[in-house]
């Protein structure tokens, strides 16, 4: 199961680095059952917001017909930024499992650390690190290519 989700994590990317985005994936799903697969597409979509798990969570919420993502996980590649985790909170989603940490933009164990936060109302709980070696390759590689 979680390898699986982990390839269409991995899949999930593809098209963001194909369009020079940063290569961030994200995939929800409830029970088991993927709910959406969504790749970073802030410069495509010229929408500043269109992150992974944004672009995650609205597909995932239009399919369940919810703004509660209660129950379900969501899996990024990179530790989310502090707009990404407000959404997240928002969301109220269960569990977040991530790959890379983020020293600059990440919010849950960096920076704001949101989660952590009295004014946070909803923690959802954390799981860093999971694929990281895959997820941080292929950020490696997408900075790589651009230098
Ligand atoms: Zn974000």
């Amino acid at each position: 199961m979680r390898s699986s989700i982990s390839v269409r994590r991995a899949a999930a990317c593809a098209p963001a680095a194909a369009r020079g985005e940063v290569p961030v994936g994200a995939v929800i799903s409830r029970a088991g059952v993927i709910l959406s697969v969504a790749a970073n597409a802030p410069r495509h979509l010229n929408d500043p917001t269109a992150h992974a798990e944004m672009q995650a969570i609205r597909a995932a919420a239009a399919a369940i017909g919810s703004d509660r993502l209660a129950d379900c996980d969501l899996w990024v590649t990179l530790e989310p930024c502090a707009m990404c985790a407000g959404a997240i909170a928002h969301a109220r989603i269960a569990r977040v499992y991530y790959g890379a940490s983020d020293e600059k933009g990440g919010a849950i164990e960096h920076g704001p650390r949101l989660f952590e936060q009295p004014t946070c109302h909803h923690r959802p709980e954390i799981f860093p690190g999971i694929g990281e070696g895959e997820a941080a390759a292929l950020l490696r590689g997408f900075f790589a290519a651009r230098r």
